[in-house]
């Protein structure tokens, strides 16, 4: 007998397995198709090399929502997330470092400039302020555009008129501010604020991640902005740890959604969005098993979504134009690595754990830096000085390394998505990984020695295991023209799709990428609704 579902989801990342878990919460049967063997997405624990565990994309947590983490009771679930000791550590060429982190900025900031000291507790109250107004609208739906329907038109601007109200409420003063984060560069920003070059770089870092910019690329300072709105614990801003790393997050999602009565199925990669009488009416995996369901919902990316799971003929011709030019692509190269001793920087030697070792360790000393790293991976590929961000979490976390051995996650920013001489990243994959050790060596004379074995992903190597469109970590980058009531595309913004009973619940809608489970939160309340007003030409009524 075929099983007809009310809602089949498209992918299990942890958006997709926080939305089913609302809707299994909310009365409705629910089944997850994940193409991989595991749940998670680019939120996952894997043994990467014998012995050796680690979060093998994300690896570091702040975003993820308190309501969701509340309401799904992670905490009941196993989770347990932990703050570091120290942000960052920016070791530096000629032998000084910089810290970073609760308590200790001043200070170290105060060894490269006094006047710049001065200015963070300004700098990190004005940040917070827009960041709080960014907090606020994370678990809303966007103001949609809708195109003659009067009624809704009429909701949506009662919507615009919330988020509005949100902002007036900051003064004009912050509002300055938060045009400035939304339109400014990440360089620009900083350079009005700061003087000295390590303080700028360990911010302007943030507006890099993920973004394959330039940090004076117009609307780069957003993505420093998207990387605040976070916290760990209560504690704004703070980056943690997940005990068992980020895969600790998922399986308590999926724990949270089985609990609720949600089918999780493994290895069942969806090949088509079944379209009937111009509604979606279920889906068809690899092997060609139909699952019928009232509501179909994509948590894989849009270009995913639109471009290879749906009949071109079954979509309006100018919202595939759109989707073709939807940009993708942050450039990101990952390694994990497993090391047989800590790193020994020459700017703060010793082998033995030290708080820096703990901390988010950046190779980027300087805007400019990065922005030469943007322009060659532009002309080249890759740069021959790329930025590296090092995270050794057994530093934190016990649980996934051999006893006095260790795991690092190196997180790469900058290199081309495609490569401009059209070769295949199969041909650089190994040579880039040894310029990303040699790029930490140059700094802990050890490390390249230290390695005992790794695990390498190239932009088409994070899209082949995690289905990333060109590898992007965010489904799609955050620039203004992305963002918001234009996330993914203009008129959809409320996690419908263009075809009734289809819905998205990935980073590729608002709020976008990262561990946050908000569009998984947004996209379910939208679904809900739309079942409990049984509304016509969307879903039929329950
Ligand atoms: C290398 C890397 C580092 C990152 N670092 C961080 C970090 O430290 N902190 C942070 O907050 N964020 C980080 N991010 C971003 C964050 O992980 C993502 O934005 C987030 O995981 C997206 O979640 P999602 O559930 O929307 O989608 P995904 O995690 O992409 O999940 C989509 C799911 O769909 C599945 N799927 C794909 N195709 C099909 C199909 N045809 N049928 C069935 N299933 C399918 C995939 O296997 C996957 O499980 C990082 C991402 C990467 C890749």
């Amino acid at each position: 007998m075929t099983t007809v579902y009310d809602v089949a989801i498209i992918g299990g990342g942890h958006n997709g397995l926080v939305c089913s878990a609302y809707l299994a919460m909310a009365g409705l049967r629910v089944v997850v198709l994940e193409r991989r063997g595991v749940v998670g997405g680019a939120a996952v624990t894997e043994e990467f090399f014998p012995g050796f565990r680690n979060s093998v994309a994300a690896y570091t947590v702040s975003l993820l929502n308190p309501k969701i983490i509340r309401d799904l009771d992670l905490a009941g679930h196993g989770l347990r997330v932990i703050e570091r000791p120290l942000a960052n550590f920016l070791p530096l060429e000629d032998g000084r470092y910089l810290k970073v982190g609760q308590g200790r900025t001043s200070d170290e900031v105060a060894k490269f400039s006094r006047r710049d000291a001065e200015k963070l507790a300004d700098y990190d109250a004005r940040l917070q302020a827009v960041a709080d107004v960014l907090r606020a609208l994370v678990l809303q739906t966007p103001p949609n555009v809708v195109e003659g329907r009067p009624l809704a038109a009429l909701g949506e601007l009662i919507r615009a008129g919330r988020a509005a109200q949100a902002l007036r409420r900051l003064g004009l003063e912050s509002q300055r501010e938060l045009l400035a984060l939304f339109t400014a560069s990440a360089g620009g920003y900083l350079d009005g604020w700061f003087d000295s070059d390590p303080i700028k770089a360990v911010f302007g870092f943030d507006g890099v991640v993920g973004n394959y910019a330039s940090p004076y690329t117009p609307g780069s300072a957003y993505v420093l902005l998207h990387h605040c709105f976070g916290a760990v614990n209560g504690r704004k801003g703070a980056w943690g740890h997940a005990i068992g790393g980020m895969g600790a997050i998922t399986q308590a999602m999926a724990r949270a959604a089985a609990a609720a009565g949600v089918d999780i199925r493994l290895a069942s990669p969806v090949r088509e969005v079944l379209v009937e009488k111009g509604r979606a009416a279920g889906v068809v995996t690899e092997p060609g098993e139909r699952i019928f369901a009232r509501a179909v919902v994509a948590n894989v990316d849009p270009k995913l979504l639109y471009l290879r799971l749906i009949d071109p003929a079954a979509l309006p011709k100018d919202f595939r134009r759109r989707v073709e030019t939807y940009r993708c692509g942050s450039g990101t190269f990952r390694l994990n690595v497993a090391l047989s001793e800590l790193p020994d920087f020459t700017a703060l030697p010793g082998r033995t754990l030290g708080e820096h070792h703990a901390a988010g360790i950046i190779i980027a000393p300087t805007l400019a830096y990065m922005e030469q790293a943007y322009f060659d991976a532009r002309t080249s590929g890759w740069s021959r000085r790329p930025i590296v961000e090092l995270v050794i979490a057994s530093a934190l976390d016990d649980t996934l390394a051999p006893p006095g051995q260790h795991v690092a996650s190196l997180f790469c920013q900058h290199v081309a998505p495609k490569l401009p001489d059209g070769s295949s990243w199969d041909d650089h994959r190994e040579r880039v990984a040894d310029l990303m050790i040699a790029t930490v060596d140059a700094y802990a004379p050890n490390f390249a020695r230290a390695v005992l074995g790794r695990q390498i992903f190239s932009p088409l190597d994070l899209e082949r295991t995690f289905g990333l469109t060109a590898g992007d970590i965010f489904h799609g980058a955050l620039e203004p023209g992305q963002l918001f009531s234009a996330r993914p595309i203009l008129g959809h913004a409320d996690y419908r799709g263009p075809i009734p009973g289809l819905y998205m619940c990935g980073a590729g809608t608002h709020p976008g990428g990262g561990v946050t489970g908000a569009p998984g939160h947004n996209a379910a309340r939208e679904i809900v609704r739309d079942f409990r007003r049984g509304r016509a030409g969307l879903v039929p009524p329950i």
